[in-house]
């Protein structure tokens, strides 16, 4: 491609819209376009480096087994409404876009596809003599998130894979599974990415284990903690480890303690004193479930610790059976309007503990007339801890669980692990901390969509079985971005040669002077003929902005006609370490191909 025939807009400032350094680059080098909040245009360069990624992502989907297809992006609501997410999905969290066709008739645009895939799983499979399958797709989806943000890292419009899986059992699952995560290492490893694979929370999709593949860089969004000798990474929201040890408690005896202002446990601490770990303290939650009930959540924890919130949701819905609710649609720590709405007298904020009275909760319709007492592992284990009294202004030493507090409580783990913390396999190693954007996250999903919908096969003894499912996705758009947070310097980006949009650029610095427009058209055909994808910068631009904006777009290779021509030569400068040399005309074609040629697979 020439540059001179190209839709190639480069910037000189970074444009205000952008936070990230991937970002800004990707709209400085004219990669990318915003055209709505969170919609992106994917321009030339942007959608060679797009289908580069698919083209990996395909090649390791074929190589473990799975078959491609395309599932369509309208999708009934009845699907959904079978599974039970339509209104979870168009209503609570809202992340699914929902139309009317002319008839009336409800539909979304696809977020995910285990509906549509399950739907065509029922329809055609019969047999075990079927299994196992596995299907993917490289696809746009839709999905209004609540705050789109940092280009295409979370878009509204994106580009994924997905791929669904089908087996007879959860040992075949396994199967399936353990091939999608080497295909996953495969994929990252040859877009030269440096990720880690970490175990995740499943989340609203639902099922067992699960793991997130999190490309490692200070702007990624997700926190990951892992040990160094290589036994444990996981997400912070799934991440458990060993807290500290608690400190012996300094109180003997039950005894009520004025303690006006000390509303926090910092305060309560240097007020007493005594240690944050001998104190209880209680977090008031409100949880709604899909049935309209509001529960109030009453959490006691270890005062130095913190609650998990993602933990908590998990709890929370499988306790939902006391209120026959499926799922939660919101979580919150209620403020006092909301408190309002359920309290009959004003709490004692700052100094409840966890015998807070049931009666403090007044009747009302959709109500749960109690509170829901959750315990965190970390304040069981206390004794004659320091806790609230109840009352403002006032604590209680010495409190005793079982003597003290009557109350009957769920005991439950929703701490959040910290770095430093002690890890659970091997108590001499701890937790540390690093950032990830996650590119990837495959799930064994199990038998809930299938269940669901009524997806089934004949085992070899005749009996009719629910199918056993996966589900597997990888933000190809997203990790294109990815790639760029990972890779870039001062003067632009640099992508690594294998999801390059072109291998090498060839500059003219003078256009006028006919002996380089020569020397660069000939290298120009003959670096394209022999497969190394090269643009030629014949543009009447100075050379000085050519060299910027070949480093702005990343090129692994820039091969320049220049002074040096009058010796046969000419200069490759590569792009990741600015190393240059000058080398004769034809020693441009076989040094290029031994540099891109890949590495031999291990
Ligand atoms: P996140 O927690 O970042 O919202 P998710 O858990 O919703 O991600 P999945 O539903 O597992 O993501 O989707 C599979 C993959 O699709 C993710 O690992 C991510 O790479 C990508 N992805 C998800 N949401 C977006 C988005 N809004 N924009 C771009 N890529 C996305
Ligand atoms: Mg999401």
């Amino acid at each position: 491609m020439r540059l001179s025939q190209m839709l190639f807009v480069t910037l000189r400032e970074d444009p205000a819209e952008a936070e990230i350094p991937s970002h800004k680059l990707l709209l400085r080098a004219g990669y990318i376009r915003r055209v709505g909040s969170g919609i992106y245009a994917y321009l030339p360069l942007m959608w060679r480096v797009l289908q580069k990624v698919s083209q990996i992502v395909r090649e390791e989907m074929d190589a473990a087994g799975a078959q491609e297809c395309l599932l369509p992006q309208m999708q009934p609501a009845e699907l959904w409404q079978e599974s039970g997410r339509w209104d979870t999905y168009t209503q609570a969290e809202g992340i699914m876009f929902a139309l009317q066709d002319r008839q009336d008739r409800e539909l979304g645009l696809g977020p995910t596809h285990e509906e549509v895939i399950t739907a065509v799983a029922k329809d055609m499979i019969r047999s075990y003599r079927q299994l196992p399958l596995n299907l993917y797709q490289i696809q746009t989806k839709f999905r209004d998130e609540i705050r789109p943000r940092f280009g295409l890292m979370r878009g509204r419009e994106f580009i994924m894979k997905d791929a669904y899986s089908f087996s007879a059992d959860e040992a075949d699952l396994k199967i399936i599974y353990g091939k999608m995560h080497d295909a996953y290492c495969n994929i990252l490893q040859r877009c030269g990415l440096a990720y880690r694979a970490v175990d995740a929370d499943s989340g609203a999709i639902g099922g067992s284990g699960s793991q997130e593949f999190m490309v490692l860089a200070e702007a990624g969004e997700d926190q990951v903690l892992y040990t160094e000798d290589g036994h444990y990474a996981a997400n912070v929201e799934k991440a458990s480890s060993l807290p500290e040890e608690s400190q012996p408690s300094v109180f003997k005896t039950l005894e009520k303690r004025a303690t006006p202002g000390a509303d926090t446990i910092a305060k309560l601490c240097e007020h007493l004193p005594c240690s944050p770990t001998q104190v209880v303290k209680t977090v008031l939650y409100e949880a709604v479930y899909d049935n309209g009930t509001t529960v109030p959540v009453l959490i006691s924890i270890r005062g130095d610790q913190d609650i998990n919130e993602v933990k908590l949701q998990n709890e929370l819905v499988k306790l939902g059976t006391i209120v026959d609710g499926k799922t939660v649609v919101a979580l919150v720590v209620p403020d006092s309007h909301a408190q309002a709405k359920w309290a009959g007298q004003p709490l004692p904020l700052g100094y409840m503990a966890p015998d807070l009275a049931d009666d403090y909760i007044q009747k009302a319709k959709g109500v749960y007339g109690q509170f829901l007492r959750l315990v965190d592992q970390t304040a069981v284990e206390l004794k004659n801890f320091v806790t609230g009294a109840n009352e403002v202004g006032h604590h209680r030493v010495g409190v005793n669980w079982d003597i003290d507090i009557a109350q009957s409580k769920h005991i439950v783990d929703i701490r959040t692990a910290q770095v430093g913390d002690r890890a659970v396999h091997d108590p001499q190693q701890r937790l540390q901390t690093a950032r990830g954007i996650e590119i990837g996250h495959i799930f064994q999903l199990g038998t809930k969509y299938s269940q669901a919908l009524g997806a089934t096969y004949t085992n070899e003894a005749g009996k009719e079985q629910p199918l056993v499912m996966g589900c597997y996705g990888v933000g190809v758009s997203r990790l294109a971005q990815a790639a760029v947070e990972q890779s870039y310097d001062q003067n632009g980006m640099i992508w690594p040669a294998s999801i390059a949009p072109y291998q090498a650029i060839v500059i003219i610095p003078n256009v006028k002077d006919s002996t380089q427009v020569e020397a660069a058209e000939n290298l120009y055909h003959e670096l394209n003929k022999a497969g190394i994808e090269t643009l030629l910068d014949d543009r009447t631009e100075r050379a000085g902005v050519k060299f910027k904006d070949a480093d702005l777009i990343g090129i692994p290779y820039r091969v320049v006609t220049g002074r040096a021509l009058k010796d046969g030569k000419v200069e490759l400068v590569e792009r990741a370490t600015h190393e240059s040399q000058e080398i004769a005309l034809e020693a441009v074609l076989p040094i290029l191909k031994a540099q891109l040629s890949p590495p031999a697979s291990s």
